[in-house]
């Protein structure tokens, strides 16, 4: 009994560490302008077919930690403040943490000057910063640019995704996915400015993306978890953004 109890409090630990640290994910891109109003944030719960989400209509600029939906895989709330209802695209979510055991983090939002490079041919986005190494197995587009609404549809999207660790929705979005929630931080603030670099890159000349040796040196010497530590280098000065950067930087599991 008394060891059931114990995994119940640590269950219930892990669940408000979470917590705390989508909000304070979810706080920070939206300061840095990469979630817009209807972008979100999920996490696994581990040990379950759960995770974390955003409501439908909570503002993402003031999510709280308790503000927080816990939905199953088939895209279902379970638990979550009365009234409200998980966010439309939950099932891309769902269907990508159903299928991708590695992922514990996923992120959607809709960041246009990466959604150019699904509008135009002959110009695939591809790793041109250093920090996009990260996605040096590939950028696929996933064709249909509906709202991930439906199961199906999520199912699609994750079948688009694949092992890769971003995907661009064509006219429509971005997902990136990762390890943690402090990790996925990192690499969305990573994702957009490598799509800004190409985006100029490209209106200035041919685009020399990193070689497959550049990439490979690049990863030789870099240390992730000690990356994920640092806060944004352009985390704005801001009462959420400073505290949401805090509980990150401590929280980093
Ligand atoms: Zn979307």
């Amino acid at each position: 009994m008394a060891r059931r109890a114990r995994s119940q409090e640590r269950s219930k630990a892990i669940e408000r560490r979470l917590r705390e640290q989508v909000a304070a994910c979810t706080r920070l891109l939206n300061d840095l302008g990469i979630l817009g109003y209807s972008g979100h944030v999920g996490a696994r719960l581990p040990g379950r077919d759960a995770f974390l989400v955003q409501s439908f209509d909570q503002s993402r600029a003031a999510i709280r930690p308790d503000d927080l939906l816990i939905c199953d895989f088939d895209g279902s709330a379970l638990g979550g403040p009365a009234g409200v209802r998980p966010p439309s695209e939950v099932y891309l979510h769902a269907e990508i943490l159903r299928v991708r055991h590695d992922v514990h983090a996923v992120a959607h939002f809709h960041h246009d000057p990466s959604i150019v490079f699904t509008l135009v041919d002959r110009i695939p986005l591809r790793p041109v910063k250093n920090h996009a190494a990260r996605w040096a197995s590939g950028i696929p587009v996933h064709p249909d640019p509906s709202h991930v609404s439906d199961p199906a549809r999520g199912r699609a999207a994750a079948r688009s995704l694949g092992p890769h660790h971003a995907m661009l929705i064509r006219a429509h979005g971005q997902v990136v996915t990762a390890e943690t929630v402090p990790a996925l931080l990192v690499d969305c603030v990573h994702f957009v400015e490598n799509a800004e670099a190409m985006y100029r890159a490209a209106s200035l000349g041919a685009v020399r993306p990193l070689t497959a040796d550049e990439i490979a040196r690049f990863l030789r010497g870099f240390d992730r978890d000690r990356h994920v530590a640092k806060p944004p280098g352009r985390c704005p000065v801001k009462r959420h953004g400073e505290d949401a950067s805090r509980i990150l930087r401590k929280q980093r599991g």
